[in-house]
């Protein structure tokens, strides 16, 4: 049977090392006839210089040299990192069992004995180049392999990390939200309490008490119960500024606020700020006289705070004139009549001496 060496050429050069000529040339010429690359070494250190340069793909290696012998070559290839992997078979004449045993033991992987046979160092060199290259092909399947595996973890990795960042960045968005929601709400309350109050006094303002006027007017209309509502006027106000000063003028506002409040204190009575010095008060189921009772405590309120008023042609402080309006009493009158009924009392409070109730 004869063996196509061809195939086996690319695994590269192979090396033969030999001290006898004769046995080097033949060597070279029959694995040369047979297709393979043949670098020869005349000793041992040749031989270790020309793997340096280039490695072989295998190595003929004659036991008995002088100088260096083969197995110190051999002792020395398989210490090497970088060359420990090139086969290496050893020739020599002795049959010996101990040499081969020793042989071996350095890592040899196969043994020829001479006189050398054509064929057997043929098949000897076809098997051990083919186990070399499978072994070498092997070595880069794992490598790829390998390669692969950690392409796949790092892969695995960036995906675990972008996990995490997305996760981290949801929990921050939520965070967001949560807070501008929060800052929303707040806003729209401080928002609805700027809407309704007034800025000065810190009582209702005149937009509260029209809304609160128009549904307090259709409720008790409606479920039959009473209403009181109240217009009120400071005394000779305009005079009070004009004496006193604007900035005066204002403290007096806020304290008479703040005095007339004090006597409001159902829930569902309401004082607000209908104008300059004009404020309102809106009482529900009420009866008349406990109206008009509340209307002249809110009056001796304001007079005891006893602000000094030198102008003020009713007393020597701050007053307060009323005009109370009452509903059913008063039930030919619409939510509009009714407000202008009670200023029409404010004004007869006016005419009749003002600090006092009508
Ligand atoms: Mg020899």
């Amino acid at each position: 049977m004869t063996f196509d060496h061809s195939q086996l050429k690319n695994a590269g050069d192979i090396l033969v090392v030999d001290d006898t000529l004769e046995n080097l040339y033949f060597l070279k010429n029959v694995l040369t006839d047979a297709g393979y690359r043949v670098r020869p070494a005349i000793d041992g250190e040749l031989a270790l210089r020309s793997v340096q340069a280039k490695h072989p793909a295998l190595i003929l290696l004659d036991i008995r040299m002088p100088g260096m012998d083969g197995f110190e070559v051999c002792r020395r290839l398989k210490a090497d990192e970088n060359t420990r992997s090139i086969p290496v078979i050893f020739a020599s004449a002795m049959t010996d069992v101990s040499d081969k045993v020793k042989g071996f033991e350095l890592g040899a992987v196969d043994y020829v004995t001479k006189p050398l046979n054509a064929k057997e160092v043929l098949m000897r060199v076809a098997t051990h180049l083919s186990l070399f290259m499978a072994q070498r092909q092997l070595q880069q399947q794992n490598r790829q392999l390998r390669e692969a595996i950690e392409q796949a973890e790092a892969g695995n990795r960036a995906l675990k990390l972008a996990e995490q960042q997305l996760a981290a960045y949801s929990e921050n968005l939520e965070q967001i939200v949560a807070e501008r929601t929060l800052a929303l709400a707040e806003a729209n309350q401080k928002l609805r309490e700027l809407s309704e109050h007034d800025e000065l006094t810190g009582i209702a303002n005149r937009r509260k008490f029209d809304a609160v006027w128009q549904y307090e007017c259709k409720r008790v209309s409606r479920l039959g119960t009473s209403l009181a509502v109240i217009m009120i006027d400071i005394d000779h106000f305009k005079e009070y500024n004009d004496y006193y000063g604007h900035q005066c003028g204002d403290v007096c506002l806020q304290q008479v606020a703040k005095a007339m409040a004090s006597k409001v204190q159902r829930a569902s009575d309401l004082l607000a700020r209908y104008g300059g010095e004009e404020f309102v008060v809106i009482l529900i189921g009420i009866t008349e006289a406990d109206a008009r009772q509340m209307a002249e405590s809110i009056r001796a309120s304001v007079e005891e705070l006893a602000i000094p008023h030198p102008k003020n042609s009713a007393a020597a402080v701050v007053t307060i004139s009323l005009g109370l309006a009452f509903w059913p009493s008063a039930l030919k009158y619409n939510s509009f009549a009714l407000l202008a009924e009670a200023d029409s009392r404010l004004y007869q409070a006016k005419h009749a001496g003002r600090n006092q109730v009508v």
